[in-house]
């Protein structure tokens, strides 16, 4: 008779838990079952990547109605209806939660509904019932924090941005990080009036410099009001409903809605984890080595909760990685570099491998620059402008960094992801014929490196 009551015990039924939950039951016929106190998907799927991908598409109809004028169309009395975009979105995610399940029922796996506890090294408590695991998998993701200022109970998150019953007129965003530049665009483009607030000097810290100040440029163009270096003190709900904050800026503002979007944390509170000898960091992260295990050798975490890079792709090969390693004969190792990544902004961002600082601090590069207007607002008129950013060590020839702000971005960077992971060098990107004519092509034809800042000389 077996030992314990499963050979793995997942915690959190989102991306990267399903995966690995999926691939242990189906290919290697272990016996599994996961845990989920909320809906089967997890963030990306319910609350994060899938929702607000849909808010984004529907955003993007406000421009190609102005585009559509100057092709001649004559677009009359364009009105938005926000709660039917929400009520349609929502049909698609319980049509996604349908799938989830159908896809854990067919590998086999047990879904247990309730709130999960690890007790010790092989016991997950669900709701208060006992059951033992040879392996348990941590894959709970992550959770919105926001700062402890007074009145923060006024203010919704990015989980609460995806549901409005009604568009708010006026909406502050707090944040300069991936959500909230979102987010900002979003509300921006459905009409309201948006004003990003942030503490640093430019959104989007991180990223390659020439990324951050073209998109918060073409952010501001389209109407969006960036406070930078800019702190709320507190919120106010004042008797009419709207909210005033106090800011350490300069100006105090009065809106209707205030969303904060301030990072995430693990979401590894009153999971038991400390207390069965699991090591935490002090943001509350479940601490692993290269192969997800925890200080517990029966506990492996992957995901958001162990924040290392927070992206659902991510999780998911972890936990592909974690199930090849622990039910099958190959260990797994995810490789980490060159990871593509994208900002569904407004243009949207797109970016793979180093940042013109990063590539500069691991010796000489040479930058290729370019900046267009994109053929299809020609007509239109709209002002808008795309920036693509090739680096290029002059050591080796290889391309080591690649970044774009504008339309498709995230759908062009995935393509040139391949090559960078490939090593291609820009001998290669020269050597590629340019699709024509498409944003893209400059990406195989930008010549000449921008001039070297360091052999500028100043009288
Ligand atoms: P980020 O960590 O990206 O950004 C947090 C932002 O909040 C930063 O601008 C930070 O400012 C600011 N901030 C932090 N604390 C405070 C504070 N007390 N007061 C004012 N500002 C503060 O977090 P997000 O919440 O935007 O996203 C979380 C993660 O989710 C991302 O890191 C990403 O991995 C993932 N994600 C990915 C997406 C994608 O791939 N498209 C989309 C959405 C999320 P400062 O710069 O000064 O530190």
């Amino acid at each position: 008779m077996a030992q314990y009551d499963y050979d793995l015990i997942t915690i959190g039924a989102g991306s990267g838990g399903v995966r690995a939950s999926r691939v242990a039951a189906s290919q290697f016929g272990a016996r599994v079952a996961i845990v989920e106190n909320s809906r089967v998907g997890g963030t990306c799927v319910m609350r994060g990547c899938v929702p607000k991908k849909l808010l984004i598409y529907g955003a993007h109809f406000s421009e190609e109605a102005e585009d559509a004028t100057g092709y001649g169309w004559t677009v009359d009395g364009v009105r938005h209806d926000w709660p039917a975009l929400i009520a349609n979105k929502n049909r698609e995610l319980q049509r996604l939660e349908g799938v989830y399940h159908r896809l854990l029922r067919d590998a086999g796996v047990t879904l247990l509904e309730g709130r999960g506890r690890v007790v010790d090294a092989h016991t997950v408590e669900v709701d208060g019932t006992p059951h033992t695991a040879e392996h348990i998998l941590i894959a709970v993701g992550g959770w919105p924090s926001l700062p402890a200022i007074p009145g923060i109970e006024h203010a919704i998150t990015s989980n609460e941005a995806l549901d409005l019953p009604a568009r708010p007129d006026r909406v502050v965003v707090v944040g300069g990080g991936y959500i909230a530049v979102e987010f900002a665009g979003i509300f921006n483009a459905f009409g309201s009036r948006v004003t990003e607030i942030i503490r640093a000097g430019q959104i989007l810290r991180g990223f390659d410099e020439d990324v951050r100040d073209t998109l918060a440029a073409e952010m501001e163009k389209k109407g969006i009001r960036v406070r930078r270096e800019c702190q709320v003190h507190s919120i106010e709900k004042q008797p009419d409903g709207s909210l005033s904050l106090l800011t350490d800026c300069g100006e105090d503002i009065t809106t209707d809605a205030v969303m904060y979007a301030t990072g995430r944390s693990p979401n590894t509170k009153g999971l038991g984890l400390a207390e069965a000898g699991v090591t935490l960091d002090p943001h509350g992260a479940v601490v692993v080595d290269q192969a997800n295990r925890s200080s517990v050798p029966s506990i492996a975490a992957i995901g958001d909760v162990t924040n290392r890079v927070n992206l659902t792709p991510v999780a998911i090969k972890e936990g592909m990685a974690f199930a090849l390693s622990t039910f099958g004969s190959a260990p797994t190792r995810v490789d980490y570099a060159d990871i593509p990544s994208a900002v569904f902004s407004q243009p949207p961002v797109g970016t793979v491998g180093l940042t013109e600082a990063q590539a500069r601090a691991q010796g000489p590069v040479d930058i290729y620059l370019s900046r267009f207007r994109p053929m299809k607002v020609t007509l239109s008129g709209r002002d808008e402008k795309t920036m693509m950013k090739l680096i290029v060590s002059r050591e080796t020839d290889r391309v080591v960094g690649a970044h774009m702000v504008g339309a498709d971005a995230a759908e062009i960077i995935q393509g040139i992801g391949i090559a960078i992971k490939a090593g291609a060098t820009k001998a290669h990107f020269d050597a590629t014929v340019g699709i024509h004519p498409t944003a893209a092509e400059e990406f195989v034809t930008m010549r000449d490196p921008v001039p070297d800042p360091s052999f500028e000389h100043t009288e």
